[in-house]
């Protein structure tokens, strides 16, 4: 029988680097929200359920503006994130626990990447089913230090061994509902918690390694007013 197949995305940010009142993944974007095209690469993938975790006073505008506005029928439910990342995840990830069945492999997307395409996206899957867990990333184009707190580099790694991650981040479900539910017991009990992306949390938490699957250059986060530029050049050509 075939996988079954579900999508997270994440919207829950508030995206203060962008300097801007509307979180980042609700400014327009040639005449649809960011976020709009994240969903819509997942509404057309091979997930069959899609999960949207937004800050709890947006969940209205996503419900109507959003999911109901572009007919997002795979998206079955609206959630309301939490304070860091890894909460909002793992609040997407309780959601698709809910379901009678759960589903076997479970993609986890920022809705700030609207270039996402379904060949990333099935090369994501691909490599899941092989290895359970897996990131889309690109090498780095740029040589990559590490500072120290004054700001001195300290060291440099070897270019052609650097990647940037991106998401998709794809995972067999149980491995990455259990392994979300141990860190959020870790932090509970007072650990200090740093988590900025899911492939962390089974590299920590199950020692379990990670493939890292090729993502595209095009596939960016918008982070900054000037990413926001480039979103529009990829769509226009101008
Ligand atoms: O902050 P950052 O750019 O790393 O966020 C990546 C994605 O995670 C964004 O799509 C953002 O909306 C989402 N996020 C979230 N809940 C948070 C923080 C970020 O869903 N508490």
């Amino acid at each position: 029988m075939g996988k079954r197949y579900a999508a997270v995305v994440l919207s829950a940010g508030k995206g203060t680097r962008m300097n801007s009142d509307v979180p980042k993944q609700y400014l327009m974007l040639e005449g649809m929200p960011v976020l709009c095209y994240s969903l819509q690469a997942f509404q057309q993938s091979m997930a069959g359920e899609i999960v949207l975790v937004a800050g709890e006073e947006d969940l209205e505008y996503c419900r109507r503006e959003i999911v109901g506005k572009y007919k997002f029928t795979k998206v079955k439910a609206v959630i309301p994130g939490g304070k860091e990342r890894y909460h909002s995840v793992c609040l997407g990830l309780e959601e698709l626990m809910k379901r009678q069945e759960p589903p076997d492999y479970v993609m986890i997307h920022d809705g700030a990447r609207p270039f996402v395409d379904q060949a990333v996206i099935a090369r994501c899957a691909q490599a899941a089913e092989q290895c359970q867990a897996c990131v889309a990333g690109m090498p780095v184009k740029d040589t990559i230090k590490i500072a120290d707190e004054h700001q001195f580099a300290v060291e440099t790694p070897r270019r052609s061994l650097v990647w940037q991650i991106q998401t998709p981040q794809a995972f067999a479900f149980p491995l990455i509902y259990q392994a979300y539910r141990r860190l959020l017991k870790l932090e509970a009990a007072g650990q200090p918690v740093s988590v900025t992306d899911d492939a962390m949390v089974v590299e920590t938490i199950f020692k379990k390694q990670v493939r890292l699957v090729e993502g595209s250059y095009k596939n960016i986060k918008i982070t900054t007013p000037e990413d926001l530029e480039i979103a529009r050049l990829f769509l226009t050509g101008k």
